[in-house]
């Protein structure tokens, strides 16, 4: 491959596949241990609070912090390894994006290399002290500048790594997400650093999308509207038409518990957010009588449903009735949003 064709395939796609073939340690006991993702999470959600701006990742407090509170969340006590292993062993990996720079110290000898990559591994002090930093490829980092594809990464790391198999593991999805929202990112970043950014009262990027795959699982991947389920597995990367809509606006009302999300298609969450129709607390549609909408007048769309088709219909509801839409936010919708 010529080194233009390899630039040129360093997209999105090419880190959804680095991603999804990470060697993960699978000899202990319960299944994979997911450190590298874990890791890359930490990476991922301190870039997006503004803590790391530079392609210079140290194995800092911060990190360490970020990494073990996230190696609990997704695992409880189950995941006892340092930040250590994964931040050398990413180096070791086929796909290659993410890089050490050693210390002078670090021995040139390969012998002596062996067996202090082994101490390396084994403890943050050694690292420490024969590795300066880490960096990734910058095509990767620059795509973490986006705030999107950030939220699609991590995403990624989630549906390849912590959430292996979205129908069976319904239970530990939501248990990870009820993990997760116990913390707000103003404390999250006063439990990292002294000087909280500016940007306070912003989400945490991982649980932001902890909630997008708790709503969406529970609704089985469907419109909670029009019933609709679209899905496609692409090399290990999960994609779905549908979103985790917030009931009540997360911008200002920092709540992201899974009764204040519903799931719903692209179009039916613009229209929700738009108020052009409401749930009733029967979780009854009712549509707004202010829209125009028709199909064109011809047989083949004779019986394509219009919105107001779906008024005085039940929702399809999610797979626990313990998640249906909370009625007070149900009631803030109708309020503020809805247009009668
Ligand atoms: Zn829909």
């Amino acid at each position: 491959m010529s080194q233009e064709q390899n630039l040129e395939n360093k997209n999105l796609e090419y880190y959804y596949k680095c991603f999804s073939e990470l060697k993960v340690n699978t000899t202990e006991k319960r299944g994979d241990a997911p450190y590298k993702p874990i890791l890359l999470l930490s990476v991922i959600e301190l870039i997006d609070q503004g803590v790391i701006t530079e392609n210079r990742i140290e194995a800092s407090n911060e990190l360490v912090w970020t990494f073990n509170k996230y190696k609990k969340d997704f695992g409880g006590d189950k995941f006892k390894g340092p930040l250590s292993l994964p931040f050398y062993h990413l180096f070791k990996e086929k796909n290659k994006f993410w890089f050490l720079q050693f210390k002078p110290e670090y021995p040139d000898n390969p012998d002596e290399q062996r067996n202090t990559n082994e101490r390396i591994r084994k403890s943050l002090g050694q690292l420490n002290n024969y590795v300066n930093y880490a960096y990734l490829d910058q095509e990767l980092f620059d795509l973490l500048q986006d705030p999107i594809l950030r939220k699609e990464l991590a995403q990624a790391l989630m549906d390849a790594w912590l959430h292996s198999s979205p129908q069976e593991d319904f239970d530990e999805i939501i248990r990870v997400h009820q993990n997760l929202e116990q913390i707000q990112a103003e404390e999250f970043l006063k439990k990292i650093k002294n000087n909280v950014p500016k940007r306070v009262h912003r989400d945490l990027l991982v649980r932001d999308a902890s909630f997008s795959k708790a709503v969406t699982c529970i609704y089985d991947y469907r419109c909670a509207f029009c019933g609709l389920k679209v899905t496609q597995t692409l090399e290990k990367k999960f994609y779905t038409l549908v979103d985790a809509a917030h009931i009540k606006p997360y911008a200002t009302f920092f709540n992201d518990n899974i009764q204040n999300g519903i799931s719903f298609c692209k179009n039916h969450h613009w229209a929700f957010d738009k108020g052009w129709f409401c749930l009733e607390n029967d979780y009854k549609i009712r549509v707004s009588t202010q829209i125009e909408e028709n199909f064109p007048a011809t047989k083949d769309f004779e019986n394509a449903k219009l919105m107001k088709d779906f008024d005085g219909r039940q929702i399809f509801r999610p797979l626990s009735d313990q998640y249906l839409p909370d009625p007070d936010a149900l009631s803030w919708h109708r309020q503020k949003r809805f247009q009668a």
